[in-house]
C-alpha cells in the first residue's frame, strides 16, 4: 500500500527543503521515517463516502508549541463544490491540507469529511480519497508510464493512456522517442514545468478522488502555460463529481470557483464568491487590488521596452 502515501511526502516538511526536481524512491522513504507517528485508532473505520464534504470545527494547530498557525479555525465546503483558500504566504494554506490528509493532528478541533471525524477513520481509506495536484512536481526516477501509474498502481495501460490524453499531455509523450519509457532521470530538467504538471494531473486523474486538491505553489508557470493547464483542469472537472479545492496565489486564476476562503492569522476572515468578497470592501479586496496594480504595471513594463 506505499503508494497511497507517496503523494503526502511531496506536501510534508522536508518538501520545502528539498528543490530538486528529480527524486529517488530511496529518499522518499528515508522521508517517510521523519514523519511524526499518525496511526490507525484502534476502532478505526473505512471513510463512507458522500459528495466529498470536508468540515473543520474550531481547528487549531501548530507545528511547534509556541508558534500557533491555525487558530480556532471552522470552514465548511459543501460536497462536489469548488473552493479556494487564499491569503499571505505562509499563512497556513498548504498547512490545511495536511492536516487533511492527516499528515498531522490538530492541537483541538476536529475535521470531518462527509460528517466523519477523520481520525476515526483508516488513513488509507483517508487517503485514497485525496488526490493532489502540486504545481512543483517532483517526478520520481523511473518511466513517465510509472509516474502516472503511482495514481492508481492496478490500473490497465488503457486507463493510463486515458488519463494522460484527458491531461492533455497523452501526444506529447508519444512524440518523445522512448515515449511512455521515457526514463525521467534521463531527461530530467528537459521535461518543462507544464509538462510536470499535466504528468502529475494524469496521476490525480488515474486515482480518481472525490476530493482534488490543486496546490498553485509560489513558482510561476508562463502565463499561457498556467492558462492551457487551468483550462485542463477546469474541462476535466466539470466532468467529474469531485470536490475541488485550490490552494491560490495568484487570485485571478480562482475568480470562478464557488467559495473563497480568505485567511489571516490562522482564521478565515472572509469567505464568499469573488463579486462578493469584492464588495466587502476588506482584505481580499486589497489583496486583489494589490495584484491588479502589479500586473498592470508588469505590462506597462513589457510595453515600454518593445521597440516602437
Ligand atoms: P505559501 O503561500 O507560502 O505556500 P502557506 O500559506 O501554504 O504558504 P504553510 O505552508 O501552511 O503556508 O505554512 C504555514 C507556516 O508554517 C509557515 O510559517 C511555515 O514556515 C510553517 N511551517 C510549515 N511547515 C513547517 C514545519 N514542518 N515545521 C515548522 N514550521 C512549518
Amino acid at each position: 500500500v506505499f503508494q497511497l502515501s507517496l503523494p503526502l511526502n511531496f506536501l510534508g516538511s522536508v518538501y520545502r527543503e528539498m528543490n530538486q526536481a528529480v527524486i529517488d524512491m530511496d529518499t522518499l522513504f528515508g522521508l517517510e521515517r521523519l514523519r511524526p507517528a499518525i496511526a490507525d485508532a484502534p476502532d478505526a473505520r473505512p471513510l463512507q463516502l458522500n459528495g466529498g464534504s470536508i468540515r473543520f470545527d474550531g481547528v487549531s494547530f501548530g507545528y511547534v508549541t509556541d508558534r500557533p498557525i491555525l487558530r480556532n479555525l471552522s470552514f465548511e465546503i459543501p460536497p462536489g463544490a469548488r473552493a479556494a483558500f487564499v491569503g499571505p504566504s505562509g499563512c497556513g494554506k498548504s498547512t490545511i491540507l495536511r492536516l487533511i490528509f492527516r499528515f498531522y493532528d490538530p492541537a483541538n478541533g476536529t475535521i470531518e469529511i462527509d460528517g466523519q471525524r477523520i481520525d476515526k477513520l483508516e488513513l488509507e481509506s483517508l487517503r485514497r480519497a485525496i488526490g493532489v495536484v502540486p504545481q512543483d512536481m517532483p517526478l520520481f526516477n523511473t518511466s513517465i508510464y510509472d509516474n502516472i501509474l503511482y495514481g492508481r498502481t492496478t490500473a490497465a495501460p488503457d486507463d493510463v493512456y486515458a488519463a494522460a490524453q484527458q491531461a492533455d499531455i497523452h501526444a506529447t509523450i508519444q512524440r518523445w522517442p522512448q515515449g511512455y519509457d521515457t526514463q525521467v532521470g534521463e531527461r530530467g530538467l528537459m521535461i518543462s514545468g507544464g509538462e510536470k504538471q499535466r504528468i502529475s494531473l494524469a496521476r490525480a486523474l488515474l486515482k480518481r478522488p472525490p476530493i482534488m486538491f490543486f496546490d498553485e505553489g509560489t513558482s510561476a508557470l508562463d502565463v499561457s502555460t498556467e492558462h492551457a493547464i487551468l483550462g485542463n483542469i477546469r474541462q476535466v472537472l466539470n466532468k467529474e463529481k469531485c470536490t475541488a479545492i485550490f490552494i491560490a496565489h495568484r487570485l485571478r486564476t480562482i475568480m470562478d470557483v464557488d467559495i473563497i476562503f480568505v485567511l489571516k492569522d490562522g482564521q478565515v476572515v472572509e469567505q464568499g464568491s469573488h463579486s462578493q468578497l469584492l464588495l466587502m470592501n476588506g482584505v481580499y479586496r486589497s489583496m486583489w487590488n494589490m495584484q491588479e496594480e502589479q500586473s498592470a504595471s508588469a505590462h506597462d513594463e513589457v510595453e515600454q521596452a518593445l521597440p516602437g
